[in-house]
């Protein structure tokens, strides 16, 4: 615990207390840089494309080429933000989680300076994303030096900006976790997870794990966390949209741990290109149904509705749906599927409320 922090939600211009905070979307991205998602393919047609501006005849291209183009995989361009975010405060949002970790553009300043621009509380996240975007001086940190760095990042500041993370993550797992660790030899994200894991228990942080989707992953990861000390109440389990299966979200709720559906309004089966039923996004009608169920099931605690935007194609100046699609277009239809205002509540300000707060 720590005393400034405790009790509080840590913004990127200080402190707020809990009540603050509002309509909370608990993982977006903000200014972030997926060029370790980029792929540079060898025809010269497409490689035109890398450099393009998102226009209009493209974007029906986007689902499929979604990391060709670099300004799809870029959200960068302060003034745009602004737009974005804007439109989202005037549909009644207040609290953002610019869950953007190191090694994919993490920006405090400029976070700090949209935060002040939109009146927004912004939350920024510290440790480190997949191992595709590690920063090459990872491989050489100790798990203590990456520990060493989260807390410094959420109690001290951001290198020498001051600016405080208010949460860490979100932090990424490559791959099935249990399967690719070699007795002999730890990989990467074993070491990151550990020292999160552990910066989560010394600090208690809300803490945000992008996981593999596999259930043997998931049961690894949670397993591990535990095993740091880290409080599973202050932790959510992202992109959990891809878990069909239900009782795999059931099993990690039981477990104290928060799901989260982060990919409302991806509505393009092209997206995810592939047969394979692991890799199933549903679309909202289904995520609504998948959510009144865990509902329904007593669940209600654990869940986060979110968007997690990152891509061009999501952003309403080129005709997606923005940072206020849930307000905006979900929240009506999910009167018309039964949810009370109550339960609405506790999903989009109780439960982010609740585990942003420091313990
Ligand atoms: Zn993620």
């Amino acid at each position: 615990m720590i005393e400034e922090l405790s009790g509080k939600i840590s913004t990127v211009l200080g402190t707020i207390t809990p009540t603050e905070a509002g309509i909370t979307l608990m993982h977006e991205h903000v200014f972030v840089d997926g060029s370790c998602f980029q792929s540079i393919p060898n025809e010269a047609s497409l490689k035109t494309l890398i450099q393009s501006e998102i226009k209009p005849e493209l974007i029906k291209h986007l689902a499929k080429h979604w990391n060709l183009i670099s300004r799809h995989i870029k959200l960068n361009d302060f003034n745009l933000m602004h737009n974005e975010l804007k439109n989202f405060v005037l549909s009644g949002g207040k609290t953002i989680v610019e869950a953007t970790s190191i090694g994919i553009g993490r920006d405090p300043v400029a976070v700090a300076k949209i935060s002040r621009a939109t009146g927004l509380n912004i939350v920024l996240g510290s440790s480190y994303y997949i191992p595709s975007s590690y920063p090459e001086y990872l491989y050489n940190m100790s798990e203590d030096d990456v520990y060493d760095q989260i807390v410094k990042d959420i109690t001290v500041g951001i290198n020498d900006t001051g600016i405080k993370a208010g949460l860490i993550g979100e932090v990424g797992i490559g791959g099935p976790i249990s399967q690719m660790v070699n007795p002999n030899q730890k990989m990467p994200e074993e070491k990151v997870l550990r020292a999160s894991a552990r910066a989560q228990a010394y600090t208690g942080a809300p803490m945000i794990i992008h996981p593999s989707p596999i259930k043997e992953s998931l049961r690894k990861v949670s397993e591990i966390v535990i095993d740091c000390g880290a409080d599973p109440s202050k932790i959510v389990f992202a992109h959990m949209d891809i878990q069909t299966d239900l009782d795999v979200l059931k099993t990690l709720t039981k477990q104290g741990f928060n799901v989260e559906y982060d990919a409302w309004g991806i509505e393009d089966t092209e997206l995810i290109d592939s047969s394979d039923d692991l890799l199933q996004l549903p679309n909202d009608n289904q995520r609504i149904k998948h959510v009144r169920k865990l509902i329904n099931d007593g669940y209600i605690n654990n869940l986060i509705m979110t968007q997690d935007m990152f891509l061009g194609l999501q952003l309403q100046k080129n005709g997606g749906k923005g940072y206020g699609h849930i307000i905006d277009n979900l929240i009506p239809r999910m009167k018309n599927f039964g949810f009370t205002k109550k339960e609405i509540n506790n999903i989009l300000i109780v439960n982010p409320q609740r585990i942003l707060t420091f313990k």
